[in-house]
């Protein structure tokens, strides 16, 4: 309604679109083959053409101009399995591709920008339940820094349910890319009339506005969107060509809530900080609080908290030793973090390190340099890297 008179706002927030769209890299691929042969093709191409690649192509992701705020960026961390990675060798470009393109939809409907980074995740995804793939995930990379951690799976078979295409819990969100092979066969099956170029300009479309439309849809869930009727609504619970990026008022507004939550969060955790370095304990604890609901697998949060704990002057406490193993529990860096912290309250057996390690990672932890973390980040960082890979052991500790 208000869109009508906000002509120089709209004309603004287009710009700042292009900016993000630019940063994401890319630039001249966001429009991809589905959205350049159905939006921007010369008048060249026939009706009957347009008519048939109707069914052909998947339909333009355009999301109504609901949100007429500042945009806001959301960092993205994208982890790519070894799977997806071998059946799409240009992984990462197709994949910034993608998040270009949800961009395109996130930025009118939420008012957010994805900023995203890719990584190569060392790890095999299976067939099957996905909730394994998310633990997995989180233990590679508990999110810090980070708005929401993807993984990104090679595709399995004709699944078109939404949530044996991808799953969302709090800040990590898996998806499943599209199996061409599967694909490519029934393309032919459904358009036989249509030639081999056509099919593969489709493939490549296809394969775009599902990978988008999964991370979306489960974007969406990890900030509370529910499944909506409608089988074209990006919330619908199957994927189709014919997905639109329609979204009901109702999950708008829950996203919205809940976005806002998460990206103070950020700002939360340096308040924590702040308030602990003042001596404010109670204060840190319950800034941290919010952080620790939407993201408890992070590291600096769960550190923070047992030092607020201990900072409060009984390190026996139930709650202290908790909530210290389970910051510990997270890896190397943290376990020395909490083992110098409860060494500095005055408990010196729980400053060794806790169960959960495996053995070969405790022999380094027993003998703690406390000016070490602060004289060489550097060197911390990498020994913390080699020493995270060790710990790839189950702990229950989700
Ligand atoms: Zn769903």
């Amino acid at each position: 309604m208000s869109n009508a008179g906000s002509g120089g706002g709209a004309g603004r927030m287009v710009a700042v679109v292009i900016v993000i769209v630019l940063g994401g890299g890319c630039a001249g691929a966001q429009a991809g083959p589905g959205a350049t042969s159905t939006a921007t093709t010369s008048t060249g191409a026939t009706s009957a053409e347009r008519g048939r690649a109707r069914g052909l192509f998947p339909v333009l992701l355009t999301a109504r101009a609901a949100w007429s705020g500042e945009v806001r960026a959301a960092k993205l961390r994208v982890w790519a399995d070894e799977g997806y990675r071998a059946k799409n060798p240009r992984w990462q470009e197709e994949l910034d591709d993608d998040v270009a393109y949800a961009n395109r939809v996130l930025i009118p409907m939420v008012g957010v920008g994805l900023a995203a980074e890719y990584r190569a995740w060392e790890h095999r995804g299976q067939a099957g339940e996905l909730a394994a793939e998310l633990v997995a995930l989180a233990r590679t990379d508990p999110g810090d820094d980070a708005v929401w951690v993807v993984g990104v799976l090679a595709g399995a078979g004709e699944s078109t349910n939404a949530e044996q295409l991808g799953a969302a819990e709090l800040g990590h969100v898996v998806v499943r890319g599209s199996a061409p092979g599967e694909q490519r066969e029934a393309l032919e099956r459904a358009f036989p009339d249509a030639s081999p170029e056509e099919r593969s300009d489709a493939l490549s479309a296809r394969r775009r506005h599902q990978l988008t439309v999964v991370l979306l849809h489960q974007l969406a869930h990890s900030l509370g969107a529910q499944h909506e009727g409608d089988a074209d609504a990006i919330m619908s619970d199957h994927w189709s060509p014919a997905v639109t990026a329609a979204i009901s008022e109702d999950n708008r507004r829950r996203m919205l809530r809940e976005v806002d939550e998460r990206l103070a969060t950020g700002r939360q955790v340096r308040e924590a900080e702040r308030l602990l370095a003042r001596g404010d304990a109670a204060g840190a604890l319950v800034a941290l609080a919010p952080v620790l609901r939407l993201y408890p697998a992070r590291v600096k949060p769960r550190v923070l908290r047992c030092r607020a704990e201990l900072a409060q002057g009984h390190p026996q406490d139930a709650a202290t030793v908790a909530a210290c193993d389970a910051a510990a529990a997270t890896g190397i860096d943290a376990a020395l973090a909490v083992a110098t912290a409860r060494r500095g309250a005055g408990d010196l057996t729980g400053a060794m390190p806790p169960d959960p390690l495996p053995r070969s990672a405790k022999a380094p932890l027993t003998a703690p340099r406390v000016g070490k973390r602060s004289a060489s980040r550097t060197s911390s960082r990498s020994w913390s890297v080699s020493g995270r890979s060790a710990l790839r052991v189950p702990s229950g500790r989700r």
